[in-house]
């Protein structure tokens, strides 16, 4: 029995999913029962590429007193209260002390934030303005049991094997204690495509779905499968799948490419009141290791992120982001579905977006094979039925004349399937061009 996409996030989120954790660990097993999964490790240490990976981490026990025992605040109530990879600490502090180490969120009053310090090696705590507003005495007793030990690193890896070994792939984190939208949101829409990929028709390109901590899962993962990376055609980072807001596709570094042209224009078709954005202007997360230099994946990301336009959404893309308030309240099960169907879509695209190659020569005799549209009623969709033919000569994918002709993936699909069916074109891999003046 399958878990929904909401009843895999109201069981896992509240699990302590630190970077590198027995909680994530945990909820990265229970993943990898819904459908056949790689869990591939990296032990702590292991340097890929510039980076090491860190010890894994975890809080076993912290509160906050007053000296005469009351307890103020409790990691127990929520795994929110201790900074991520906190340093252990037990003693008195004064007043002045402990509000250097214990840290609010700069916007919402009511909540905890999301705190962490991989490297600065530091002790702190997390409250509420309201609960740091109402400290008044000289001095505490903080007490915070933690424990950095020798583990690994899990990637989750779902392939979804496709006629060439050449693939795309779609990633989402899964590390952040207690958080929802950021990213169980990309976690759950991901392992839902996949399930469906496996359960459809053999695609085109094969599909890895990666699962992992961010950044550094991302590094991880490439590094020690740099074999795989020229097989990388073009990827999607999913993320913050859950707000009110409609999708926001940020392209790759390179803009241009197959992967960005087939993505947009599908968006296009898909969902009127989308939202397109450059690289690194609309959110910022695991695409960009993919994306980077001597990687070169060009690996866009769909969210939906509440300002996409505003330069800030990159730091704050909604509300309640990084902190107690991202909750299972503020998504919708609605959302999700319809993100898995644009993630579907999209994915379709860019398994359709290959070289139209043209068998016939001269134009085609459009009413000989019903493809005749009447100019009388129908001018505009006359003259783009004779604009997506003129264009079909080895040369062109239908992203690149779909982007051309400024129309959608779907607008152009529609005419290439009715060539298709009738033996007019077939597709190729790579161009194979039908001027004899290039031959
Ligand atoms: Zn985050």
């Amino acid at each position: 029995m399958m878990a929904t996409m909401m009843e895999l996030i109201n069981e896992l989120w509240l699990l302590p999913r630190h970077l590198i954790s027995p909680g994530y660990d945990a909820a990265l097993k229970r993943l990898a029962a819904e459908l056949p999964m790689t869990i591939h490790e990296v032990p702590s240490g292991t340097k890929v590429w510039t980076w090491t990976v860190p010890e894994s981490w975890v809080c076993h026990e912290a509160y906050l007193e007053t000296l005469s025992g009351k307890r103020l605040l409790d990691v127990a109530d929520h795994p929110l209260h201790v900074v991520s990879y906190s340093l252990p600490f037990d003693g008195e502090v004064s007043r002045n002390e402990l509000l250097s180490h214990l840290h609010v969120h700069p916007g919402l009053p009511e909540a905890i934030p999301y705190v962490f310090k991989y490297y600065q090696r530091d002790w702190g705590l997390c409250a509420s303005q309201l609960l740091r507003g109402s400290l008044k005495e000289d001095r505490y007793r903080v007490v915070i049991r933690t424990e950095f030990t020798k583990a690994t690193l899990k990637i989750g890896e779902v392939l979804v094997p496709g006629k060439l070994k050449e693939c795309f792939v779609v990633a989402a984190h899964l590390d952040h204690p207690a958080m929802v939208n950021d990213d169980l949101t990309g976690v759950v829409v991901g392992l839902e495509v996949a399930r469906r990929l496996l359960a459809g028709p053999k695609s085109f390109y094969s599909y890895r779905f990666l699962f992992f901590p961010e950044t550094l899962g991302s590094i991880a993962y490439l590094s020690q499968h740099e074999d795989l990376i020229p097989q990388m055609q073009g990827g999607l980072f999913l993320e913050m799948l859950g707000k009110d807001a409609p999708h926001a596709l940020q392209t790759s570094f390179q803009k241009n490419s197959p992967s960005d042209r087939a993505l947009i224009t599908a968006l296009r078709g898909l969902e009127l009141d989308a939202y397109v954005g450059g690289f690194r202007t609309v959110i910022d997360n695991d695409e960009r290791q993919f994306n980077s230099p001597g990687v070169r994946v060009p690996m866009l990301s769909l969210s939906r992120v509440v300002n996409p336009h505003l330069p800030e959404s990159r730091f704050q893309p909604y509300p309640e982001y990084h902190s107690s308030l991202d909750t299972p309240q503020i998504i919708s099960q609605a959302r999700l579905e319809n993100s898995v169907e644009t993630v579907l879509g999209l994915l379709k695209a860019f398994d359709q977006n290959l070289y139209i190659v043209n068998h016939f020569k001269g134009e085609v005799f459009a009413s000989g094979y019903g493809l005749w549209v009447d100019y009388k009623t129908d001018s505009s969709g006359h003259k783009r039925r004779f604009e997506i033919m003129d264009r079909c000569d080895g040369l062109h994918r239908p992203a690149d004349i779909a982007e051309e002709l400024d129309i959608s993936f779907q607008d152009v699909w529609g005419v290439i399937a009715k060539l298709l069916e009738n033996d007019l074109v077939s597709l190729s891999l790579t161009p194979q061009p039908t001027d004899p003046h290039l031959a």
